[in-house]
């Protein structure tokens, strides 16, 4: 592998080789998978990624674009051959231009998620795309995950919030489709095939992305309900009084609830244990609430929820999302956990989660379900935490048995194995298993059209 030529395009500030600690570029952010690779390459231009994949197109050199690496199924790490480059875009970090009389701006690919909704509200506008991740995922791996987050409901996924990219595929030529319209129907819609491809068929450089009025006077509350079929029926009666207004609904089980209130300090759960389902929803109305509390008197009334409380400030309202953001965390503390990130049709939420939760313990007496999740837009986080009397190797021995379990209840409710994750390693037999081999064939034709020397990310998805 001729790896001068490389550090060459991106000159002696540009790459990082076997001296270095390489750590960050070759581990995943769990720690699940450890790679090798001979040289991570941190290209500073488009112009320098084209030079890398036309090098490596011509040489048959495999690439991994990496993002922030903070990706869940181990898409953005090199496997273990250390035949593998990185091609890190943190340096492309710029925002290129900002409109907000057009309400959108173009970043590249390497920009922080928070970085870029920070430039959105210095001129009043608002980039909705948030999850967990933000302070160090990048929008290029956002787009290349099309990720989720908690505001999906009202603005959709990062898949919505794009008008055009700027992608180099694997010869390195280069794609420059920065446009910025909302309509435009000018032939196959191209830069929908690079927006959930996680790396494997090009590297996307830049985007040019779709930005919202800001929102003044949010209103956030914790919900008590009897199940998880009565918080569908609460959705759909509050997306029919409160329209778009509604844009967070997270669904918590009573176990998630209790393991952050017992492992995570700072958290309080402020509604009685009791209760066997939570629901965190926020709202954006401009009037700090009101229209959230009148609403929910009356859903009160109707016998959909049993409690509630509405923050009453800032710091009220983020004591309420830390609960939602600690459930992964409390987790840790209770040994090996299985995990699941799903979807199905919205109103057949409460049937999966019961019938997934019956055939859990079925399998494994004693495993505890944890469910919660982005249930505004029917994805559910199902995970599987070990018998508390079990080594966590045993446990995790049942990996593949038990999502092949809980998928197969997925699919049962025609629902997807994949919702937000991806696929990366982790989830390529499911791929095989759970989409159609018609579908599989056609992205496999993809594949070989756009990267006929497989170099993209290679083992990824397919
Ligand atoms: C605490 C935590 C919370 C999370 N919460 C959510 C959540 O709510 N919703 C959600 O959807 N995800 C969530 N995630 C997963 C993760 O943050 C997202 O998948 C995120 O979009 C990945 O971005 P990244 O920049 O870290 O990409 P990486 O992990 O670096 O890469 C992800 C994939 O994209 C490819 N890639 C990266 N950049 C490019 C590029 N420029 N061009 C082509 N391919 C590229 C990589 O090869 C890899 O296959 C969470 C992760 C963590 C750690």
């Amino acid at each position: 592998m001729n790896l001068e030529q490389l550090k060459r395009i991106v000159g002696e500030n540009g790459w990082l080789g076997e001296s270095d600690d390489l750590s960050a570029y070759v581990t995943e952010w769990r720690g699940s998978w450890h790679g090798a690779t001979p040289l991570v390459l941190l290209p500073a231009s488009t112009a320098e990624v084209s030079a890398i994949l036309k090098h490596c197109h011509a040489e048959r050199i495999a690439v991994v674009p990496q993002g922030g690496n903070t990706g869940l199924c181990g898409g953005a790490v090199p496997d273990e051959s250390g035949q593998q480059v990185v091609v890190s875009l943190r340096r492309m970090n710029r925002i290129r231009s900002v409109s907000p009389d057009n309400f959108s701006l173009v970043a590249e690919a390497g920009c922080i998620l928070a970085n870029l909704q920070a430039a959105a509200s210095q001129v009043g506008r608002l980039f909705p795309l948030s999850l967990a991740a933000e302070g160090s995922c990048q929008i290029g791996g956002n787009l290349s995950t099309n990720a989720g987050g908690v505001n999906v409901l009202r603005y959709g996924t990062a898949r919505e919030q794009v008008l055009g990219l700027e992608v180099v595929l694997a010869d390195g030529s280069v794609i420059d489709g920065l446009r910025e319209l909302r309509k435009d129907t000018a032939g196959y819609d191209l830069k929908q095939l690079f927006i959930g491809a996680e790396g494997t068929l090009g590297i996307i450089t830049a985007a040019s992305l779709r930005l919202f009025p800001e929102v003044t006077g949010v209103g956030t509350a914790l919900l008590a309900v009897d199940s998880a079929p009565q918080a569908v029926r609460l959705l759909a009666e509050l997306r029919r009084s409160l329209g778009d207004q509604l844009q967070a609904f997270e669904l918590i089980s009573a176990p998630a609830m209790e393991l952050v209130s017992r492992h995570i300090a700072d958290t309080r759960n402020p509604l009685d244990d009791g209760p066997p389902w939570f629901v965190l929803l926020e709202t954006a109305s401009g009037d700090d609430g009101a229209m959230l509390e009148q609403e929910l008197m009356r859903a009160t009334g109707a016998g959909l929820l049993s409690d509630a409380v509405l923050a009453k400030s800032e710091a009220e309202r983020q004591a309420l999302w830390r609960i939602r953001h600690a459930v992964s965390e409390a987790q840790k503390h209770e040994g090996a956990s299985l995990k699941h990130d799903v979807s199905v049709p919205v109103g057949a939420i409460g049937d999966f989660i019961d019938a997934a939760s019956r055939a859990v313990s079925n399998y494994c007496p004693g495993a505890r379900v944890i469910a919660f999740g982005h249930v505004g837009d029917g994805n559910v986080h199902f995970n599987v935490s070990q018998p508390p009397d079990w080594p966590a190797e045993r446990f995790i021995a049942l990996r593949a048995d038990m999502a092949d379990l809980v998928y197969r209840e997925v699919a049962k409710f025609a629902g997807s194995f994949s919702a937000e994750h991806g696929v990366g390693v982790l989830k390529r037999e499911a791929l095989l298993r759970y989409r159609s081999p018609v579908e599989v064939e056609l992205m496999r034709r993809l594949k070989a059209a756009l990267d006929p020397h497989n170099i993209m990310n290679p083992g990824k998805v397919l």
